[in-house]
């Protein structure tokens, strides 16, 4: 039977950013944390998955039924004319703190790669064309705003989505603006305080 530090330790490494050294860390803080406090761990990773769903429209990650929209979808004020594209709900997060978007948001999932021609498959890409044109006929979207990372790879993936929404830019007339133009190079979303953010989208173009 496989080491039962060995196995847990297994299952840490799998996290982002996490190493094998790390991975043992997590493993030994847990030995010495009282029981109330790993059952209690046990506990929320077993109902993560029942309580937090995936919105079909924009696939963040909300508390809610599997078959609902998310409280921004849902909600009558946000406006539904504009578009924003995100890599990943950590984006999301950050964005909304900036209070200076009131629009849709699109979780992409990822980043195209730059060596590869085929489109990757964690990419929402089929989704995003869905989400688009359904917006377009029922709520007159006006704006798409792409807001990726300022590296060759968020670039690459900018310009591959323009490419690909084009047909529907030329049968819908919406405008596609990018967020990055207003940060610096190298700029993670993520990582980026609330002024930053508020600044880039106030100077989108
Ligand atoms: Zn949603």
């Amino acid at each position: 039977m496989e080491d039962p530090i060995e196995k847990l330790a297994r299952y840490f490494k799998e996290f982002p950013g996490i190493g094998e050294r790390q991975a043992k860390r997590f493993v030994y803080f847990l030995l010495h944390k009282n029981p109330s406090y790993v059952k209690e761990l046990g506990d929320n990773i077993n109902s993560l998955k029942n309580l937090i769903h995936q919105c079909p429209s924009c696939f963040l990650f909300f508390r809610g039924d599997s078959d609902q929209l998310c409280e921004v979808c849902k909600n009558p004020k946000t406006d539904k004319t504009s578009l924003l594209i995100i890599e990943k709900d950590a984006d999301y997060e950050n964005i909304k703190k900036s209070k200076n978007y009131s629009g849709m948001y699109f979780i992409l999932g990822g980043l195209a790669p730059i060596v590869t021609k085929e489109t990757p498959s964690f990419l929402r890409l089929k989704e995003l064309l869905n989400t688009i044109e359904t917006r377009a006929k029922n709520d007159k979207l006006k704006e798409i705003i792409i807001a990726l990372s300022l590296n060759p790879q968020g670039e690459h993936t900018d310009m591959y989505l323009r490419e690909q929404i084009s047909h529907l830019q030329d049968r819908y007339k919406f405008k596609v603006v990018s967020l990055g133009r207003g940060l610096s190079t190298g700029t993670e979303l993520e990582y980026s305080d609330g002024e930053t953010i508020k600044n880039a989208l106030l100077n989108r173009q």
